[in-house]
């Protein structure tokens, strides 16, 4: 059943996204070449924490981070171990949750470490487009099947492949809600858009093929042949007159 939001929740809605996308806009001076992820995590929380919210996915189904950062060939759902750093000419996506009175918004980025390949550079900004062009199809109306297309023609026309085992989703005092939102998908199908819907949209683009599998850590995703991946995610709000994007940090040097 997809929950529509009244305008308390809205605004509830709303103040998670700025939040989030403040966290979003601070992790991105966190980036850099030697960095290990657990600080990058650290370091997240106590920001949404410092403004009055909570990690939406610390515990989540059992995660055990405020953050997930996959890297390279890593799909999804990375863990931010100490362990692992981040290296001079890798990509690193983040994504991150924030639960603000019981309202929660999502969103992921994928940043360049220190100087990236033009093939990398490519990947990001397909990818990111893919949301963008995914964004204007969010809209009373539309429908899912509208936003699915748009991914899928924006990633195959460049010779990229969309995750299929993964989706966007609905998105309020859940973190997954419905409606289900596949990256892959036809022109006017699926639910109809209406006014008071908050979606998670979140292409994950990979440069291989689409089939990824999951690591022995029963979490980190990864492409099934070791080409790297992309993704991107905001959490947009359908109303009267359009689309709203609630976590609207945009980062720049990507193109
Ligand atoms: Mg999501």
């Amino acid at each position: 059943m997809i929950l529509l939001k009244n305008n308390h929740e809205y605004e509830l809605m709303k103040k998670s996204g700025s939040i989030l996308s403040q966290t979003m806009n601070f992790i991105s001076s966190l980036i850099r070449p030697g960095v290990s992820l657990d600080i990058i995590d650290h370091k997240a929380q106590m920001f949404i924490m410092d403004h009055d919210a909570q990690p939406s996915f610390l515990g989540l189904y059992g995660y055990p981070y405020t953050l997930c950062a996959s890297i390279n060939n890593e799909v999804i759902h990375g863990f931010p171990t100490k362990e692992k750093s981040l290296h001079e000419g890798d990509i690193v996506s983040i994504d991150i949750g924030c639960n603000y009175m019981g309202y929660h918004t999502d969103m992921a980025c994928t940043f360049p470490v220190g100087v990236i390949s033009n093939q990398r550079k490519k990947l990001l900004s397909i990818t990111k487009q893919c949301l963008l062009n995914a964004i204007t199809q969010a809209k009373k109306g539309s429908c899912i099947g509208n936003i699915a297309h748009a991914v899928q023609q924006t990633a195959e026309d460049q010779g990229y492949a969309v995750v299929r085992d993964y989706t966007g989703h609905g998105i309020g005092m859940n973190v997954h809600e419905d409606p289900q939102i596949p990256n892959f998908g036809e022109k006017g199908k699926g639910s109809t858009l209406e006014v008071g819907m908050a979606l998670a949209i979140e292409p994950m683009i990979n440069e291989g093929s689409y089939e990824v599998k999951v690591l022995s850590d029963k979490w980190t995703v990864v492409t099934v042949d070791g080409s790297d991946s992309a993704h991107f995610e905001h959490t947009v709000f359908i109303n009267e007159s359009g689309t709203e994007v609630l976590t609207e940090y945009n980062p720049g040097g990507l193109a």
